[in-house]
C-alpha cells in the first residue's frame, strides 16, 4: 500500500470502519454512521489513491479536498506525541575519534573527560512552509534539538525518526533516570525565531534561483523593448534636424516624439513596477507537529579551552544511529560547520555569528551582544 493508503485504512479502522484493500491502490470502506458524517461519505465507499482509479472510487490524494476532510477527522490529534524509547546503549569504542570527526573548532581547543551512558529528550519540531511569488512552493521543514545542551540533530534526524519507528513507547522512563527540563517558551521561541528563516531559504534556495532567474528575464524583455521605442523616437527626432529652422509642421512632430518618449518612460517605470508586485515573495510557515524523543545516548564531556578560559561542555552521541550530534551554534542555531569559542563568555559560535560588524568591521559574539555591535552599536 502507498504511504497515503496505509494512513487513511488505519485512521478509518480506528474510527469504527470496516476497511478491504482493493485493486489498484484502492480502499473499499464500510462507515459507521458519524464517519459517514464527518467524512461526507456514503455507508459504502471505494476510494482510490493511485493513477488508476478503482470503479466507481472517489479519487484520495495530497491535492484533493481529502486533506481537509482528513484535518477536520484529525482535528488536534497527533499533534504531539512522547515517544520514550529503551534501546541498547553501547559504549562508543573510540570516543576520541568520534570527537575529532564530530567538533570542529576554528581558534579553540578541547580535551575529552569522559563518556558516560544518560538519557536525554530530543525536541522535534515539523513546520509547513508556503512560498508564493509567480509561482507557489510547499513543503515540509523539520528541525530537531537536544534538551540536554541545545544541539542540532540535523545529520542523524531522517535516520533517527526511521530506526525510533521500529520502538515500542514505554508509558514513562525506567525509575531513576534523570532527564534534562523542557524548555521555557521565550527560549524555544528564540532559537526559532533565529534559526527557521535560515533554514527555510535554504531550503527554498532552488526555488529563488528560479524566480530570480525569470524576474531577470522578464526585466531584460521589459528594458530591451522599451529600449528600442525609445531609440526609435530619438530617431525621429534627429531626422528633423539639429539646429535648422523647423516648419510648422516639423514643430508638431517634434512635439509628437518628445511626448512620445515621456509616455515611453512613465510606461516602462509602471511595468517595472508591475513586476515588482509580481516577483515580491511571500513566506508562510505554519507549526504542524511537534515530537518530543526520549532515549537513553553516551554523554561525552569535555573542557573548551581559549587562550586562559576555559568551559565544560556535553554532546550526545546516540546508540541508534551511531552518530554525534552537532555542538550548536549558540546564536544562530545552523546546521553548519564549523565552531568558534568567543573571548567573552566561550560561547560556541558559527563563523557567521562571529563575524565583523556591517558598521564598523569588527568582530564580535552574536551569543554575547545579540541586539546591536558592542563597539558602534549598530547593526
Ligand atoms: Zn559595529
Ligand atoms: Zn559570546
Amino acid at each position: 500500500m502507498n504511504p497515503l493508503q496505509q494512513f487513511v485504512a488505519e485512521l478509518l479502522e480506528q474510527e469504527g470502519a470496516v476497511v478491504e484493500p482493493i485493486e489498484p491502490e484502492g480502499l473499499e470502506v464500510l462507515a459507521p454512521a458519524s464517519l459517514q458524517q464527518s467524512l461526507r461519505l456514503p455507508e459504502l465507499a471505494r476510494l482510490g489513491f493511485g493513477a488508476e482509479l478503482p470503479a466507481d472510487a472517489q479519487r484520495v490524494s495530497l491535492e484533493s479536498d481529502w486533506m481537509e476532510r482528513l484535518a477536520g477527522l484529525l482535528e488536534e490529534r497527533g499533534r504531539w506525541l512522547e515517544w520514550i524509547v529503551a534501546v541498547d546503549n553501547p559504549a562508543p569504542s573510540s570516543p576520541e575519534r568520534i570527537l575529532q570527526h564530530g567538533l570542529e573548532l576554528l581558534n579553540a581547543t578541547y580535551r575529552l573527560q569522559g563518556v558516560e551512558p544518560a538519557w536525554t529528550r530530543y525536541l522535534i519540531l515539523r513546520f509547513r512552509y508556503a512560498a508564493v511569488s509567480d509561482e507557489k512552493r510547499d513543503g515540509i521543514l523539520e528541525l530537531g534539538f537536544n534538551l540536554a545542551n541545545a544541539a542540532t540533530i540535523d545529520e542523524m534526524l531522517a535516520d533517527l525518526l526511521n530506526s525510533v519507528e521500529e520502538f515500542g513507547s514505554l508509558p514513562t522512563p525506567p525509575a531513576g533516570v534523570a532527564l534534562p527540563p523542557l524548555w521555557e517558551r521565550r527560549r524555544l521561541d528564540t532559537i526559532l525565531e533565529r534559526t527557521l528563516p535560515l533554514r527555510i531559504r535554504h531550503q527554498l534556495e532552488p526555488f529563488f534561483k528560479g524566480m530570480y532567474r525569470r524576474q531577470e528575464r522578464d526585466l531584460k524583455r521589459l528594458y530591451d523593448y522599451h529600449n528600442d521605442l525609445r531609440r526609435e523616437a530619438l530617431e525621429r527626432l534627429g531626422n528633423l534636424g539639429a539646429g535648422r529652422e523647423l516648419s510648422d509642421r516639423q514643430k508638431v512632430e517634434q512635439e509628437r516624439q518628445q511626448l512620445r518618449l515621456e509616455a515611453i518612460a512613465r510606461e516602462y517605470q509602471a511595468k517595472v513596477n508591475d513586476l515588482r508586485q509580481k516577483y515580491a515573495m511571500k513566506v508562510t510557515l505554519e507549526w504542524i507537529q511537534t515530537l518530543e524523543l526520549v532515549m537513553p545516548v553516551q554523554r561525552l564531556e569535555g573542557l573548551i579551552k581559549r587562550r586562559k578560559g576555559e568551559r565544560p561542555f556535553t554532546l550526545d552521541w546516540n546508540p541508534l544511529t551511531r552518530k554525534l550530534e552537532q555542538a550548536p551554534c549558540e546564536y544562530s542555531y545552523t546546521w553548519e560547520r564549523p565552531r568558534e569559542v568567543c573571548d567573552e563568555a566561550l560561547h560556541l559560535v558559527s563563523p557567521a555569528a562571529h563575524g565583523p560588524c556591517p558598521s564598523c568591521g569588527k568582530a564580535y559574539c552574536r551569543a554575547c551582544h545579540p541586539q546591536k555591535c558592542p563597539r558602534c552599536q549598530r547593526c
